[in-house]
């Protein structure tokens, strides 16, 4: 399976760029992880969701700066579905905070609830969710696919239970916010690269992905501060970058 970055900016992307949007694929299935500003634009270089390629959409938390373009896809879809009569598009997503999740709630969109704990297969995709230490409910994901494993931690503080989550990992993607010297304590419940690095180690990852970051910040910062606790390869996510899991 592969990646391809279709945006990786929180909480809001620059010029030219897109929040946190992940296309997953195997074979002829597509997944999009996280529907963030600017996503929908890129996807469908990539996903031809006017022509039903796009499978499903898994959002890990209702922030706005995840599924936003959700709220825009909703319509193209419902396009889809008039002109050709195809079923509503499959969204996975978390039950609250229940204003946001009913915002959800759309002709177009067939959402099923994930939870803590659960598994479930999403087009020959097999994914398991766990809790992370967020301001809200918010699933971190394992996502195996014909032998190879990707873990995506989602929003989340540094946690062990996610170490032990992520285990072996062939790729971990991970939301680095912050670079530590502006993480105070008035931030939390997000990583900063150098606990992105940390967990890579504490995991046994093969590989370590960094995303969701500020837009202002110099990526080489973030690769050097994760570089100081990982000593496998680290990739940070670009724009459009495709990544092999
Ligand atoms: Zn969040």
């Amino acid at each position: 399976m592969h990646l391809r970055i279709l945006g990786f900016n929180s909480p809001y992307p620059p010029p030219g760029g897109a929040g946190p949007g992940y296309l997953l694929e195997a074979g002829s299935s597509k997944i999009l992880l996280e529907c963030g500003s600017g996503v929908v634009s890129r996807l469908k270089t990539y996903c031809d969701f006017r022509r039903g390629e796009l499978d499903a959409v898994v959002i890990s938390h209702l922030h706005p700066d995840h599924f936003a373009d959700l709220l825009v896809l909703r319509y193209a879809h419902h396009r889809n579905m008039l002109e050709t009569g195809v079923a509503p598009l499959p969204v996975f997503a978390p039950a609250e905070p229940a204003l946001e999740r009913a915002v959800l709630e759309y002709k177009s969109l067939q959402v099923t609830t994930i939870e803590a704990g659960t598994s479930t297969n999403i087009e020959g995709f097999e994914f398991t969710f766990f809790a992370t230490d967020h301001a809200i409910p918010c699933q971190a994901m394992r996502i195996s696919h014909a032998g190879r494993t990707l873990f995506y931690t989602a929003d989340t503080a540094y946690d062990q239970s996610l170490v032990e989550a992520a285990r072996g990992a062939d790729l971990l993607m991970a939301e680095a916010s912050f670079l530590t010297r502006d993480k105070g304590a008035n931030v939390p419940k997000h990583m900063t690269a150098a606990e992105c690095g940390q967990m890579a180690s504490a995991a046994g990852v093969r590989r370590l992905l960094l995303t969701h970051f500020w837009p202002e910040y110099d990526t080489a910062d973030l690769l050097r501060e994760a570089q100081e606790h990982f000593d496998g390869e680290i990739i940070v996510a670009a724009n459009l970058l495709p990544v092999k899991v």
